[in-house]
């Protein structure tokens, strides 16, 4: 993917100047730092990055220029990226199942962090990894609602498991720690104090005192007009419901946001190649490129559509099914979507607060996904 070195005023200029016949993702910095720094200030404990949300390495320099030291990590080319981007960042390898020769490679870079959900996984760890100084954290899920896709489908001890593991880790001589992902773009502050309630549950049977507790990902992003994301109310909650819980034996708190991080630093542009007998909008991009997620997630509603004047349409709007440019069927953007009613072929729809899992689920399937990046100062249209 090409970085224009050009810094445009707002994707409107852009437009208007370019006129993209592809996919253009647009990007702020400075939206991105201050999204960095209101984490860095208002959550209590140290802020991570899951880097998988967006690897780019723009969004990795301008993380870490704004004070960003730690890095979720689930891989030997993100443990690669972070040490050559970073090589002073703390690494958290918190993909809990990883073969013997990616627990080598991680050894070897100096990670000192693992997470871990499964009895075998945790022996695996124990027989590759020195245990002086490294810290494993167990991680667990609750049946909880509130978020956009359920994380625990995949990860995650049971409560009654991840007692044992904790237990088995102190034993071992590690840093025994606690961790949990409530789900992406988790809205409701109250996953958070179910699980942070959970934990302290699960250290009080294992008889362990957590060094840490890692409170995961989830936190939301900006999707609907109407619902700005409640970050502050969320941190707040977490440091009450930690001390509540824990008293003198307080862990330091960990969070590791992907998405609450990145996806407001940026929106996409979607060339309009088609408006088809009025009914459907065909645009150069969709689930096969950077809008992959929406079909999971759910439809946004920060859309706006510019001309290839750089005039942004502000005519009533009327129902439009949009489809992506692939041949495959299931390349079709969820339910019915309110649009100008005067979109017309060659303009551009744009959707706000894009930048994770955009940029790394783009594929070249049927030869689209030509996605570039420009950056701009600001991304009001
Ligand atoms: C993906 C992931 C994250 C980031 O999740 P977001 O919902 O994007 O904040 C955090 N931690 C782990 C272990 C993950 O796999």
């Amino acid at each position: 993917m090409g970085l224009s070195k050009t810094i445009w005023t707002n994707p409107s200029e852009f437009i208007r100047s370019n006129q993209p016949e592809n996919p253009v993702l647009f990007m702020s910095p400075a939206v991105l730092q201050a999204t960095a720094r209101r984490f860095l200030d208002g959550f209590p404990g140290l802020v991570t990055y899951a880097v998988k949300s967006n690897p780019e390495e723009v969004v990795v320099e301008n993380l870490a220029a704004a004070g960003i030291r730690g890095f979720d990590v689930a891989s030997p080319v993100e443990i690669r990226l972070i040490k050559r981007l970073c090589p002073e960042a703390a690494m958290h390898y918190n993909n809990p199942v990883r073969s013997r020769s990616e627990i080598a490679m991680a050894v070897e870079n100096g990670v000192v962090s693992y997470s871990v959900d499964s009895a075998s996984e945790l022996e695996k760890l124990i027989e590759l990894v020195p245990a002086r100084g490294t810290e494993i954290t167990v991680r667990f899920k609750l049946p909880v609602d509130g978020a956009a896709y359920n994380f625990g489908a995949k990860f995650g001890a049971t409560v009654e498991l991840a007692t044992v593991l904790l237990k088995r880790v102190a034993e071992a001589g590690f840093i025994p720690s606690l961790t949990f992902h409530p789900g992406t773009q988790c809205t409701d502050p109250h996953a958070w104090e179910h699980y942070i309630r959970a934990a302290g549950r699960i250290a009080e049977g294992a008889h362990v005192r957590i060094a840490r507790l890692n409170v995961g990902g989830g936190f939301p992003s900006y999707r609907k007009s109407a619902e700005q994301p409640k970050l502050e109310a969320i941190f707040a909650l977490i440091d009450r419901v930690t001390g509540e819980t824990f008293g003198d034996d307080r862990p330091a708190l960990v969070c590791e946001p992907g998405r609450g991080l990145v996806a407001d630093a940026f929106t996409v542009a979607c060339p309009v190649k088609a408006v088809r007998d009025g009914v459907h909008v065909f645009l150069n991009d969709g689930v096969y490129g950077s809008l992959f997620e929406l079909p999971i997630t759910g439809m946004i509603d920060r859309l706006a559509v510019v001309t290839p004047e750089g005039v942004v349409r502000e005519t009533a709007t009327k129902d439009f099914i949009i489809f992506g440019p692939t041949c495959d069927s299931i390349d079709r953007l969820p339910g019915d979507v309110a649009l100008p009613a005067d979109i017309a072929e060659g303009d551009c729809l744009l959707f706000a607060g894009v930048g994770a899992y955009s940029t790394v689920t783009n594929t070249r399937f049927n030869g689209f996904g030509d996605l570039s990046m420009a950056t701009v100062l600001s991304l009001k249209v």
